[in-house]
């Protein structure tokens, strides 16, 4: 079992396979990068399911694929069924935008897959091309009813940005509902890359959705970083809360960026590389580093700049 410095119980490691993405969310990344991590900088899939194998073995039951925009680097599928074949009952999901599922869902399916999340802000095209900066909707939303079809369980991430699609909320939620979605809002969370005014409370969020239902208090559940809120008709919705307080107490989460660096938060800046340790195949450094990253995960989120996080989502996952 792995425990960190601050006596928190740690199962679930994200992995960041690509800083790349084919949006320009507002939020995350609106320009271009400078410059992207060369290929060969990169971790191989063969590198990542090194470390993957490690964590699994000293405690890590959860892992969830990510970026920049996952489906974007070749392989995926391979990926995925090195890493259930390894541990079938594993925990396993991807959180991506959506764009490549359509040709990608069958196959992640086949490899092992069991759910997705999905980046989805707006159902009006318009909208969701203005924060994503691309002409989007109706791709991502023939890739979401591809993965329902092939029986992937999908939950949507929305982030509510204030004056953009605020006005979306009951929107999203009724679709989710109707399609037998989870739906869970995130509050936007500041970065120095964005270029978002305001994004809304989790108060904001629930007022808003209080004008047409009534529903439970929230409730958090184990580590989970959302609280559950239940509509009257059972209906379950999550908001992720980063802004408040208890946000970091159950924190059970570590990140590996593509470059093979293993960051304990994600406003954090300090990070180590397992990258050598792999790559000389020495399970045992690559096991002492996890022990030693988690020995200096922060208790709580260091909202370091004035502007949060000076290290990228794209970079880390979100
Ligand atoms: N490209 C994929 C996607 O968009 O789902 C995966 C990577 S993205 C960085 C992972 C998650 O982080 C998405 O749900 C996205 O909405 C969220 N995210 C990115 N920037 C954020 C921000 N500034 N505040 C809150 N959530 C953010
Ligand atoms: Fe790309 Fe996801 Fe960031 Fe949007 S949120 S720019 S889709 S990585």
């Amino acid at each position: 079992m792995l425990i960190d410095g601050h006596g928190r119980k740690v199962n679930y490691l994200r992995i960041s396979v690509t800083e790349r993405c084919n949006f320009r969310c507002l939020y995350c990344m609106p320009e271009k990068p400078f410059s992207w991590v060369p290929h060969e900088n990169l971790l191989s899939y063969e590198d990542m399911f090194e470390f993957v194998k490690v964590s699994i073995d000293e405690g890590i039951d959860k892992i969830r694929i990510t970026g920049g925009e996952p489906l974007l680097r070749h392989g995926l599928d391979t990926f995925i069924k090195m890493i259930s074949d390894y541990k079938n009952d594993i925990d396993l999901a991807i959180t991506t935008n959506g764009y490549l599922l359509e040709e990608t869902a069958q196959d992640l399916k086949d490899a092992g897959l069991k759910r997705l999340n999905i980046s989805l802000d707006s159902l009006t095209p318009e909208i969701a091309q203005k924060i994503s900066q691309k002409d989007m909707l109706e791709k991502v939303l023939k890739g979401i009813d591809k993965a329902q079809e092939v029986g992937l369980k999908i939950k949507i991430n929305c982030v509510p940005l204030k004056d953009i699609n605020d006005g979306e909320i009951i929107n999203l939620l009724d679709h989710c509902k109707l399609k037998g979605y989870e739906i869970r809002f995130i509050e936007f969370m500041e970065n120095s890359y964005a270029k978002v005014k305001q994004g809304l409370s989790s108060q904001e969020i629930q007022d808003i959705i209080k004008q047409k239902y009534n529903f439970t208090k929230g409730i958090r559940e184990g580590s989970s970083p959302s609280r559950t809120y239940t509509l009257e008709d059972g209906y379950k919705f999550g908001i992720i809360e980063p802004h408040l307080d208890d946000f970091c107490k159950d924190c059970n989460r570590i990140r590996l960026t593509a470059e093979g660096f293993l960051i304990p938060c994600l406003y954090f800046e300090d990070a180590m590389s397992i990258r050598e340790a792999i790559k000389d195949k020495d399970i045992k450094k690559a096991s002492s580093i996890l022990k030693d990253v988690l020995k200096d995960k922060p208790e709580k989120n260091k909202w370091g700049s004035e502007n949060g996080s000076d290290r990228a989502f794209y970079e880390t996952g979100g």
